[in-house]
Parts: structure tokens; C-alpha cells; sequence
């Protein structure tokens, strides 16, 4: 048995923190927030202060890949979720029209996911955590920096120092104090070289909105869940207890559309987007709410296979954060918790081993989700850059840009592409994989070949300009 720190209680911290004192370790969980959590659900989502996560009220979804890691690790917090009121929902139904072998097949449920409002996900993995017996959960402690000593030329974390000036000592911290993570300075000042990083702003702005039935009953889905209409994109998500979000992302340098903060441009905007005005018939439960600044961040502790730190392992968003539109990072910060307790549970009493395993594990299975989703945001910014300077996206039909677009049309109109696409969305095979296969390409080549895009479904350019002129006015 071990002992370890887990830095942050967010959904990651939480998750490590059952999961490895489930394997019989003394685990403390530390978290910057005051405890409070609220009882009930409606006052989790209204009053609950979580300042240490600034996308707490934002939207969220959950993919099958969270229902599926849930379901292998920690079955209970499932089962409290569906309790809790989380919607299951198998996104084979949005299969487009033109499709027309509709009936299921085995292995459809593959697809299908448990989800919930953050708060509500939260809720239910605090409650399973102050339950759990031995788990030490801290609230209202501020961790400051790393308690190291020097092991073969390279520091090894031992313990953390709070802001308090309590020093506590572990066999392993992990960190999962999320976007903010300042892991790489703590490392700097330990002693470590310092951590690769890449850091970007993907440029995106969220501009969002809650809504619930008014009759128990979620609208119907006429469109995917995220959908480009020219330079803007739509996100709707079904959300727990018959409530749902309606967002609309924009360049961040796009200066008329920041007038989507205002209620009634946002409204209007919604309302002429035929596929989507439908999700407006709800009572809403938010304002519009804003986000930007939204960085694409990865990092890496091991260099030409030396680590630069040993005793220390990073999680979740503390690893890697992207821009949220393809909902990901619970998938991959899940995903990873997974992992961490199978390389803990195997290499945890030989640090340097652990290092390399853990940057080897996270290398293959996790970091290509990074990167394809850092790679699919780029596209879509440039192609809104060009749409907004009236320039024809360009196209590249070769390249893995040109063969995602193609992906986009193609699965449309063909059952085996629409699931291949659709376990891409989940979190369940990475693109790259489906893309190396050759007979995929090529029916996707062929489905696309000669046929004309597909009408806009919303406002174009001169047109959204306008609506948001004439609505001001
Ligand atoms: C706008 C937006 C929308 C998103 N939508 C989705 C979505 O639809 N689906 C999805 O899967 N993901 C989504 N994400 C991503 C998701 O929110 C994150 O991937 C997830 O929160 C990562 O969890 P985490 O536990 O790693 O970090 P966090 O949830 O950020 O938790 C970190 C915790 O560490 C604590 N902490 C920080 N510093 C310290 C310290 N020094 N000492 C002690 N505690 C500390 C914080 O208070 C916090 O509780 C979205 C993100 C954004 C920004």
C-alpha cells in the first residue's frame, strides 16, 4: 500500500482518488474549493461555488467512452448518475435521412452514454467519494509548490507544501488541478528542466445558453450535435432531468458576432437555423453565457526517455486540454485515470519505471485524441477565417483535412461510414485508425465524388450579419 496526493477534486481528481484508495492505497484528495456541496440538484446547479473551475456551468456532454470507462471502473457513480436524473441517449438515432438501411445492428450500443450537467456529475462523484471509507477528501487547501529531493540527477516529488505551510508527504502525487495546472513551475522549481509544452488559444468564443422541458419532454433531433453553418457552429446537448444546452461558437476575432452575449441577437440568430429553432421551445434556465480564451494545451515530462521529474504523474486536463467543442475532455481525462491506477497498480515502487510507463501509456492512448482534435480545430478556424473574409474555404482532398470534410458528407448517406464517423465522435476509434483504412477511404472518396455540398442550414454570411443588425435595431 502507498500513499498518494491527489492535487484537485475536480472530475479527475475525484475519479483517481476512489479508484486507487479502491485498490487499497492511503489516498487524500486536496481540493482549493470550500466543501459545501450542495444536496440537491437544482441547488447544485444554481448555488454551488466552484471557482476552481471556470467551465463549471458550461455545457457539457458526456460521450459513450465516459459511460463505458464508468461502467469498468467505478459502477456505482453510473448507477448514482442515472439516479441522479442523467439522460441515457444513443446518438445512432441522430443518423441523417438519407440513410436508408435505418434498422439497428449489434454493436449499436456501443454508442450509447449516460449524461448530465457538470454540476450533477460532480455532485454524484462527491457523494461516492465522502463515502468511500479510508478516502480523505480536503476542501479550502491551496497547494503551493513540491516537496522534492534529488534522485539520480533528476528531482522526485515526495510530498507538496499547502499555502497554509502544512507539508504532507506521499509515495506519488498526481496532479489534476485541471486547465490551470502550474505543475510545469512547481517542476522548474523543484529543480526539474523544464516541461515541454505546447500552448495555443484555439480562438474559439461560447456563447450559451440552458433550457428545460416544459413537459418532461427533450425536442427531436434534426441535425448531429455539433454543426458548422458557415462561420458559425452549433452545439446542442441533451442534458439530466430533461434540461439541454444550445450553443453557439464563434471566432474570438469575429467583432460583430461577440453581439451574441445579448439575449435577443442570440435568440434570433437560433431562430433562423431551421434545424435547431425547435430547441428553442423550452423554459430557459440560464442567460446567455460567455466563454473565451480557451487554450489548447499539451505537455510532456519525459525527454529522449529520461524523465524530468520522478513521483509525480499529471491527469486530466493538468496533461492536456483542448478546445471543448468536440466534448472530449472528460473522455480523455477518464480515460486516463483508467490507465494511471493500471500503471500504478504495476510499476508504482520503481519511480523511474513508473515515469517512462506512465509517458509511454499517455503517448500511445492518449495524446492522438489530442492531436486530432487540436488538428479538426484548426480546420474549422481557418475555414471560418476564409468564410468571414469572403474567400471559399480551401480544399485539399488528400490530405487528412480534405478527407474529414469528405468523412462529414459521406456518412450522410452510408450506414457502415456513419458509425465508423460515429465511434470517431465517441471517443471510441480514433480517426487516424479509421482513416488507414484503405476500403473506408475510398467509399468515402466515392460518396463524395461529384456531389454538390448540402444547402446551409442557417443564415449565410451577409444574411447572419444582417439578422444581427435588424434584431439590434
Ligand atoms: C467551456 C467548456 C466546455 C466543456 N465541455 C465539455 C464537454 O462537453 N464534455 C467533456 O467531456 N469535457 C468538456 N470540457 C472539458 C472538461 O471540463 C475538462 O476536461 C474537465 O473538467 C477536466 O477535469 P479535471 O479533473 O482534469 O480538471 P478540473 O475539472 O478543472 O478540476 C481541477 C480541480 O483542481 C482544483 N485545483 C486547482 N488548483 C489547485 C490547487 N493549487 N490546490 C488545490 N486544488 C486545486 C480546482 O479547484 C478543481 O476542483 C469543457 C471545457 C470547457 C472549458
Amino acid at each position: 500500500m502507498a500513499r498518494i496526493i491527489v492535487l484537485g477534486a475536480g472530475v479527475c481528481g475525484l475519479a483517481a482518488g476512489i479508484l486507487l484508495r479502491r485498490d487499497g492505497h492511503e489516498v487524500i484528495v486536496l481540493e482549493r474549493d470550500a466543501d459545501g456541496v450542495p444536496a440537491s440538484i437544482d441547488e447544485a446547479w444554481e448555488r454551488w461555488a466552484r471557482d476552481g473551475v471556470a467551465q463549471f456551468r458550461q455545457p457539457h456532454y458526456l460521450h459513450s467512452r465516459v459511460r463505458i470507462v464508468l461502467e469498468e471502473t467505478l459502477p456505482d457513480v453510473a448507477t448514482a448518475l442515472a439516479a441522479a436524473g442523467a439522460t441515457r441517449f444513443n446518438p445512432v438515432q441522430l443518423m441523417p435521412p438519407f440513410i436508408a438501411d435505418r434498422l439497428p445492428r449489434d454493436g449499436d450500443e456501443r454508442f450509447e452514454t449516460i449524461t448530465a450537467r457538470r454540476p450533477v456529475l460532480e455532485q454524484v462523484l462527491v457523494q461516492v467519494a465522502r463515502a468511500e471509507p479510508g478516502l480523505e477528501l480536503r476542501n479550502d487547501v491551496v497547494v503551493r509548490e513540491l516537496l522534492a529531493t534529488d534522485y539520480e540527477g533528476i528531482p522526485h516529488v515526495h510530498g507538496i507544501r499547502t499555502e497554509a505551510g502544512d507539508e504532507l508527504r506521499a509515495d506519488l502525487v498526481v496532479d489534476a488541478t485541471g486547465r490551470r495546472s502550474v505543475l510545469p513551475r512547481w517542476l522548474e522549481a523543484a529543480g526539474a528542466a523544464p516541461v515541454y509544452e505546447e500552448i495555443e488559444d484555439s480562438g474559439f468564443i461560447y456563447y450559451t445558453r440552458f433550457f428545460r422541458s416544459q413537459n418532461g419532454a427533450i425536442p427531436e433531433f434534426r441535425a448531429p450535435l455539433l454543426m458548422p453553418v458557415g462561420t458559425i457552429s452549433l452545439l446542442v446537448l441533451p442534458s439530466d432531468n430533461s434540461t439541454w444546452s444550445v450553443t453557439v461558437f464563434v471566432s474570438a476575432g469575429d467583432r460583430p458576432l461577440k453581439r451574441l452575449r445579448v439575449t435577443e441577437l442570440w435568440t434570433a440568430v437560433i431562430a433562423a437555423c431551421p434545424l435547431h429553432a425547435h430547441w428553442l421551445d423550452g423554459e430557459p434556465i440560464t442567460e446567455i453565457r460567455a466563454m473565451g480564451g480557451i487554450v489548447d494545451r499539451y505537455r510532456r515530462f519525459v525527454h529522449a526517455g529520461r524523465p524530468i521529474a520522478t513521483g509525480i504523474a499529471a491527469v486530466g486536463d493538468a496533461w492536456a486540454c483542448s478546445n471543448p467543442s468536440a466534448g472530449r475532455g472528460i473522455s480523455f481525462g477518464l480515460l486516463g485515470v483508467q490507465r494511471l491506477c493500471g500503471v500504478i497498480r504495476e510499476h508504482l515502487d520503481h519511480p523511474l519505471q513508473f515515469a517512462q510507463a506512465w509517458d509511454a501509456v499517455t503517448e500511445a492512448e492518449l495524446t492522438p485524441w489530442y492531436r486530432e482534435t487540436v488538428e479538426e480545430d484548426r480546420d474549422r478556424f481557418a475555414e471560418i477565417e476564409s468564410l468571414r473574409n469572403g474567400r471559399q474555404p480551401e480544399q485539399s482532398p488528400g490530405s487528412s483535412s480534405g478527407l474529414r470534410r469528405a468523412l462529414l458528407a459521406a456518412m450522410a448517406r452510408d450506414p457502415d461510414l456513419f458509425r465508423t464517423f460515429l465511434a470517431t465522435r465517441c471517443c471510441l476509434t480514433p480517426l487516424r485508425e479509421a482513416l488507414a483504412d484503405q476500403n473506408f477511404v475510398a467509399r468515402i472518396t466515392e460518396l463524395t465524388r461529384d456531389s454538390p455540398s448540402p444547402p446551409l442550414a442557417g443564415p449565410d454570411r451577409k444574411q447572419l450579419l444582417s439578422l444581427l443588425d435588424h434584431a439590434a435595431a
